[in-house]
């Protein structure tokens, strides 16, 4: 079987409410979705969103990255998976969210050719995932407004952010942990901290059963957040600090982190994923799969991948119940909150409309 053909198409979606984080505040879902063709017939779909403060990318530098990748992809066999990579990775470095729209439909044509559904192809056993919620930076009572209704909705676990301003995020907590007694809280600061002040913040948190806090410090402050992890009551989590296999290594090497938060949009896809889990998984860390602001396909991906492994321990897949239309994507799994069931087709078991 060898690819015979790479078409991708820009989407914009307007999101239900606009999302903050420390980090940004964002209105639509901006990301691409491809296709390829392969000269047997079998087709996959995958998907690229980039968030430019996090990974660097946008709509059209994502574009601009398939169209360079793509004369180094046609003709090869969809199975070379792992010398594809490397070609992507002599042309661009980085570029995450171009590289995973591309392996997420190469996996999904592996699996088809394969003819079991991707989690199988990715040696899981089960069907179902359970996935978190995340609440987006707002007013205190607002948040917990959400919590309220996430808890009746069935959610089990929230993921709350935090990180711009100290005063309300402990008012946050406070009302979210009243409004929504028993659920399991994570709190994501998105690099909005220094040392002192994430001290001070995991010492309040202890007292609101917060489970995990991610990326309290920048990026870059590995050292700092060794620092804390050896001092915290709370399990520290690595995201924005971690996009590569070399990361996770650096990370476990530093003991910097207690779960890593792989992204298919950060490392570029399924095979690189796999490697950051497994370094994880080597050194006793789990880790968790979240997301961008991906559509139902590129969540498939991410759910698939979460059933392949039990050291993924969590699943923060949840971006798409922000999309204003995901018309243009069909099938791919089922909601029955807090449980994703992925489909039993060959493949990511996705139908996408207008490509
Ligand atoms: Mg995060």
């Amino acid at each position: 079987m060898k690819i015979s053909a790479i078409t991708a198409q820009a989407v914009s979606v307007p999101l239900v409410e606009p999302f903050t984080i420390s980090l940004t505040t964002i209105d639509s879902a901006d990301t691409v979705i491809v296709r390829i063709e392969t000269d047997t017939g079998l087709v996959g779909h995958g998907e690229g969103a980039g968030i430019g403060v996090v990974t660097g990318e946008t709509t059209a530098s994502v574009l601009e990255a398939i169209e360079l990748f793509t004369p180094a992809l046609i003709g090869q066999s969809p199975y070379a998976i792992g010398h594809l990579h490397r070609e992507m990775d002599r042309i661009l470095v980085g570029h995450g969210a171009a590289k995973a729209a591309l392996d997420i439909a190469l996996y999904d044509i592996m699996a088809q050719g394969a003819g079991c559904p991707l989690y199988q192809f990715l040696g899981g056993v089960s069907s179902t995932i359970e996935t978190d919620q995340t609440i987006g930076l707002a007013d205190p009572g607002y948040m917990a407004d959400k919590a309220r209704t996430y808890a009746g909705q069935g959610y089990k676990q929230l993921k709350i952010k935090a990180g711009s301003n100290d005063d309300q995020d402990r008012q946050a907590i406070e009302l979210i942990h009243a409004a929504a007694p028993g659920i399991s809280l994570k709190v994501d600061a998105n690099q909005g901290w220094n040392v002192p002040q994430a001290l001070k913040m995991l010492s309040f948190y202890e007292k609101y059963d917060v489970c995990a806090v991610e990326q309290p410090l920048p990026h870059w402050d590995l050292q700092g957040a060794a620092y804390l992890r050896a001092r915290s009551p709370i399990a520290i989590m690595a995201d924005e600090s971690c996009f590569t296999p070399h990361d996770a290594s650096a990370i476990v090497t530093a003991q910097a982190a207690d779960i890593i938060n792989i992204k298919l949009m950060k490392c570029g896809g399924i095979y690189p994923a796999l490697h950051i889990n497994a370094i994880a998984r080597g050194a006793g860390v789990p880790t968790m799969v979240g997301c961008m602001l991906e559509s139902r396909l590129g969540i498939a991906a991410g759910a698939h991948f979460v059933a392949s492994d039990p050291n993924i321990i969590y699943a923060d897949l949840d971006s798409f119940r922000d999309f204003n239309d995901s018309s243009f994507v069909t099938s791919a799994f089922d909601v029955e909150v807090p449980h994703i069931h992925l489909s039993d087709r060959p493949g990511l078991g996705v139908d996408v409309v207008a490509l």
